[in-house]
Formats: structure tokens, sequence, C-alpha cells
């Protein structure tokens, strides 16, 4: 650990006599920074060389390819205005210059409102950037807004021209907590970055931090995108498949006997662990002997989509092919009938009824169920 922060301190020095070589070499937009800089970051303050040149604030998500895209320059053209390598870090708060004639944002800040989005609970506005597919700059600047200023459900939000039209499925994935972590002693963003496959950057992003910020033990995390897979879910569980001690990896497609590719994603728990819905539904199908599925349940949504649960022990009594159930109600319990060498629940959703969909990002983001590599290709079936 001490080896490696001084590398890095060594590193960072290197960086800043580098940075001011080229500033003295070459007739560049921006001047050296004139605080210190800290280990693969930009400077928090910098002063432009033309006193017209534009600067930008870094904001919660940006990255400097989404910078450049959206101010209507090349990520190196970005780049070369800062002194700066794609390897350096953006921090929220950092300034960067922009080279002469180029304004931030490129096309988003005339137009007014293309659409508008309603606010629901939960939504913030970088999910709401995200689900609309603009900067969020763009997208604070279209409704005279600061990061910091509160928005309610209820409330419509303008989104700049460009913007995908939000819904309020899609704005709800895509909020920029889609669950908490609390710190464990000992754990760094690194750690925790790693053990969440959320990429450091967003995670630091998203909790308004930087990689040195520290953090205590019992402090929550909000952690921002899906991690592994990072797909965001079609599909949003109202509850976790299985109640009770779980493990899961992202076993979808992985290779099964006989050529054929898994369509599911399988719940390691011990046999008897209950089994609930994961959303309010009728229970549609019932197979008592599938040679590969052995006891399973088909449970279908109001929008046609349907949960494909297979290998139980039992099936709660009471419960028959049109039943209706609530999201969390217990239908049966974990088990290994059908063509299954150990207890687990194999899960498949189905959208609107067609084929399936990875289930992972939709497990993952509701929490409940713990991640576990060792699943990821152990044939389950
Ligand atoms: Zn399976």
């Amino acid at each position: 650990m001490h080896l490696i922060s001084r590398m890095s301190q060594r590193t960072a020095a290197r960086r800043g006599r580098l940075v001011s070589a080229i500033f003295t070499a070459a007739t560049l937009i921006c001047l050296a920074p004139t605080s210190h800089v800290d280990a693969g970051s930009v400077s928090e303050r910098r002063t432009c060389a033309t006193a017209s040149a534009a600067t930008y604030t870094v904001a919660p998500g940006d990255s400097w390819s989404s910078v450049a895209t959206a101010s209507g320059m090349t990520t190196a053209t970005l780049l070369d205005a800062n002194g700066a390598t794609a390897s350096v870090v953006l921090h929220p708060g950092d300034v960067l210059c922009f080279p002469n004639g180029i304004a931030w944002p490129a096309s988003t800040s005339q137009g007014g409102c293309a659409a508008k989005h309603v606010v629901v609970r939960g939504d913030s506005w970088f999910g709401i950037s995200r689900a609309a597919g603009v900067s969020l700059n763009g997208l604070l600047e279209a409704n005279d807004a600061t990061a910091t200023t509160v928005i309610r459900p209820g409330a419509e939000v303008c989104l700049p021209a460009g913007s995908t039209p939000t819904t309020t499925a899609a704005a709800a994935t895509a909020r920029s907590c889609v669950s908490e972590r609390a710190v464990a002693a000992g754990e760094s963003w690194y750690v925790i970055s790693r053990s969440t496959g959320v990429p450091i950057d967003a995670l630091v992003a998203a909790n308004n931090a930087s990689r040195s910020s520290p953090i205590h033990p019992g402090q929550n995390l909000c952690l921002p995108e899906v991690g592994f897979g990072r797909d965001l879910p079609s599909v949003v569980l109202d509850a976790a498949p299985v109640s009770g001690a779980c493990r899961f990896a992202n076993s979808w497609q992985a290779t099964r006997g006989g050529g054929r590719l898994h369509v599911g994603v399988d719940l390691i728990s011990p046999a008897g662990t209950a089994v609930v819905a994961a959303a309010n539904g009728t229970l549609t199908r019932q197979t008592t002997d599938g040679a590969r599925s052995g006891n399973a349940w088909w449970l279908t949504t109001s929008t046609g989509t349907y949960f494909f649960y297979a290998h139980l022990a039992s099936f709660s009594n009471g419960l028959s092919v049109g039943s209706r159930v609530q999201a969390g109600d217990v239908i049966g319990s974990v088990g290994s009938t059908g063509n299954a060498v150990s207890p687990h629940l194999h899960f498949e959703i189905h959208p609107s009824g067609a084929g399936p969909v990875n289930p992972y990002s939709a497990i993952w983001m509701f929490g409940g169920c713990n991640y576990d590599r060792r699943f990821e290709q152990t044939p389950l079936s």
C-alpha cells in the first residue's frame, strides 16, 4: 500500500512537470493549473489563457468523451486544451478549458423543451439525463437548474432537443442510485468497486466524492448502476425471486449439456428456501414432471410479461393455475427437481411474453441475492 501510494505521488509529480513542460513548449489554450495536481486528477480550478475561452464544470457521470461529444469536438481536442491524457480521471467540480470558439453545450442550450418528463419518486437529474440520453449539463441548462436543485414527484422537467422521450420505468431504472451498499471495516473505494462491479469513477461520482475522499465503516454508499453486466434491465422486479440465503452470478447463456445455452439465471439457495412472486400477477401454468424443469411455475403479469420458476421442491398450498399472487407471496420452495444437480431456482424473464432476456441485472438491482462469481459457469441447469 505504502509503495503504491509513493509511486503514484511520483507519477503525479512527473505528470505535473510534464504538463508544465507542454504548456511552455506549445501555445495551448490553458495555463498550467495554479493549485497542485492530485494523483490522476484534473486540478480543481484552471485559468484559461484566452479570456474568451469557455470553461465547463465537470458534473457527475461526465467523461472526457461525453463532454467532448456534447460540445461538438473530438476527445483529443478537449484533452489537448487541458494538457491532459485520457487516463486523467475527471471529478465532479473539476473545471475544464474549452478551445477558443467552442462553448458548452453545442446544441442543447437553445431550442426550449423538446419534450417533458414528469418526475417520479426516486428520480434524480442524473437519472433523468441517463434515461433521456442527454448530458446532465444540457438537462440542467434546459431547466435553469443546478445539480443541487431539488425535484419533486409530479413536477415537469423540460427535456432539451435531442432527448429520447422517457418513460416512468426507464427513468426509474436509470436513477442514479439503483441500490445502496454499507461500507465494511477496511474497505476502500477500490474494494467496493471491485466487489460490486461498478466502475470506480461511476461509484465516486454517484457519491459526490473523489477517489481520495475518506469512507467510513457503516456509511451507506449509493451504487449508481448495475454491476458486472451493467445493462439496465428491461423488466424491474418488485421482489427478489428467492427470499432467504441466496447466491447467484451472471449465468445467462452459459453452456449447458446438449449444446444448449442457459436462458435464465440460477439462484443458489438451500432446499426449502421460500420462492416468491417477483411481481403481482397470475399463475398461468404449472408442471410437476418437466424432464428439465421439474416442478415449475409460470407467473404472468398484467402486461403479459412472464417469469418462469423451475426445479421447485414444492408448491405452496392453495395455489393452482389461475391463482392471483402479489409480489413477495411465497409460491413454492427451492429444490432440485428435474434436471438439476443441486438445489437452486432457475429463473427466467420473458418481457411481454416474448423470448427470454437476461434476468441478471434485474436480480442484481433488486438486491437480496449475493453475487458469487463461482456460479458463472457452474452447470446447475
Ligand atoms: Zn438454470
